[in-house]
């Protein structure tokens, strides 16, 4: 079977250092809060062009942590896409506030702009709740049409989150979705373009005051600067529990794992759009392949086609050693949960249609020439018999 998604030959590829720095953690007993964690912060952040990076227990995390930040509760709507991980939504429940479906664009996949205005229109006009913040994400690695989301949500006064989990890296005129946003969230599962041995993950932000916050509310809203300065304490204000956070804090070995997976980064990130132009090239006059907006650079979290047959397809191609998964079977906003939550007027038809038609291809930086020949020949052939 070709590896959908190959971690095996990067962790050969890096070799004893990665094990080495694993193996340092482990000898120096600083599970928790390491000086790794310091380090790789510092370091993602100036990967990701941003002020302040903030690791943390994971993806889902990240994208509540900015809104407990924030007070998003009970009462506010968050715009989201529903062609999406679960996470995306779920962030909004876990605070009590109600996420806000939105459709996506039909040939990026990502929220778009249009039914995003018409969804914070409605919800206004309805009154029953506050818009708060959008959510867009980088589905399968592409950036979202940032410009035209932050001039949405800017007029309408509303935080914008980057859920970068699958698009950590990717960039849009050179520009990282912060450039943006308030906040870019990310996900270090280790099938993300880059993931550690576990779970894990970061927000990044421009805001001193917000990154402050972030801090307390990832360790059980303990006392931060902001909260300090200028008192003075009868007890080391270290145990001063000053707001409701959570325990959210990343193991200091995932973040020695990152540290040497941020060294190879850039170049992985080469490999991926290497191997999905070799896609593209075969397989574009056949299949709807990936659109990319103009200006932008992918990480490639997934390689996506679309086509007639989809369900057809999957099973041929694993009978062929081939395997391939269908990212998202079923909108957010159709699961039985999510069901109840509000979509833009209109419904969301580009969604709905595109989850019937989607499959991802093995992807990823170490994907051999021939492999990918084979696999490209298979869906070929497989277009061919079906026309
Ligand atoms: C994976 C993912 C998340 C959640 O990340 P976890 O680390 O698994 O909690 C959130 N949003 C998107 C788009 C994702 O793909």
């Amino acid at each position: 079977m070709i590896p959908f998604i190959d971690l095996q030959a990067q962790r050969q590829r890096l070799g004893q250092p990665l094990e080495d720095a694993i193996l340092r953690v482990v000898r120096s007993g600083a599970y928790i809060m390491g000086p790794e964690i310091g380090e790789f912060e510092r370091q993602l952040a100036a990967f990701g062009h941003a002020p302040y990076a903030l690791s943390c227990g994971s993806g889902t995390e990240a994208l509540v942590l900015p809104l407990m930040a924030w007070g998003i509760g009970p009462g506010d709507a968050v715009f989201c896409p529903s062609f999406s991980f679960a996470a995306t939504a779920e962030a909004m429940p876990l605070v009590g506030a109600s996420p806000v479906f939105v459709d996506i664009d039909p040939q990026t996949y990502n929220l778009d702009p249009q039914s995003l205005q018409a969804a914070i229109e409605a919800v206004k006009r309805e009154g029953k709740l506050t818009p708060r913040a959008v959510i867009a994400v980088d589905l399968f690695g592409g950036p979202a049409d940032y410009p035209a989301i932050a001039r949405v949500a800017q007029k309408q006064g509303l935080k914008l989150i980057a859920d970068s989990a699958q698009g950590f890296g990717c960039t849009l005129n050179g520009n990282h979705p912060i450039h943006w946003a308030d906040v870019t969230t990310t996900s270090f599962f280790p099938a993300k373009p880059l993931g550690c041995y576990g779970d894990g993950g970061a927000v990044l932000c421009k805001d001193e005051a917000l990154h402050d916050l972030l801090i307390s509310l990832r360790v059980h809203g303990q006392a931060v600067k902001s909260d300090i300065a200028g008192k003075t304490f009868e007890h080391d204000p270290k145990y001063l529990n000053v707001r409701i956070g959570m325990n959210s804090r990343m193991d200091t070995i995932q973040a020695a794992v990152l540290l040497e997976k941020l060294k190879i980064f850039e170049d992985e990130i080469a490999a991926r759009n290497r191997v999905a132009d070799r896609y593209a090239a075969g397989l574009g006059d056949l299949v709807k392949t990936p659109t990319v907006l103009d200006g932008g650079v992918g990480v490639w979290a997934q390689y996506t086609i679309e086509l007639e047959g989809r369900d057809d397809l999957g099973p041929k191609l694993r009978e062929q050693g081939i395997p391939t998964a269908v990212y998202y079977p079923i909108p957010i906003h159709k699961q039985g949960v999510y069901s109840g939550y509000p979509t833009a007027p209109g419904g969301l038809p580009v969604t709905e249609a595109k989850s019937g038609q989607v499959i991802s291809l093995p992807m990823h930086p170490y994907l051999a020439e021939d492999d990918q020949d084979q696999v490209i020949a298979a869906i070929r052939a497989f277009v061919k018999t079906n026309a």
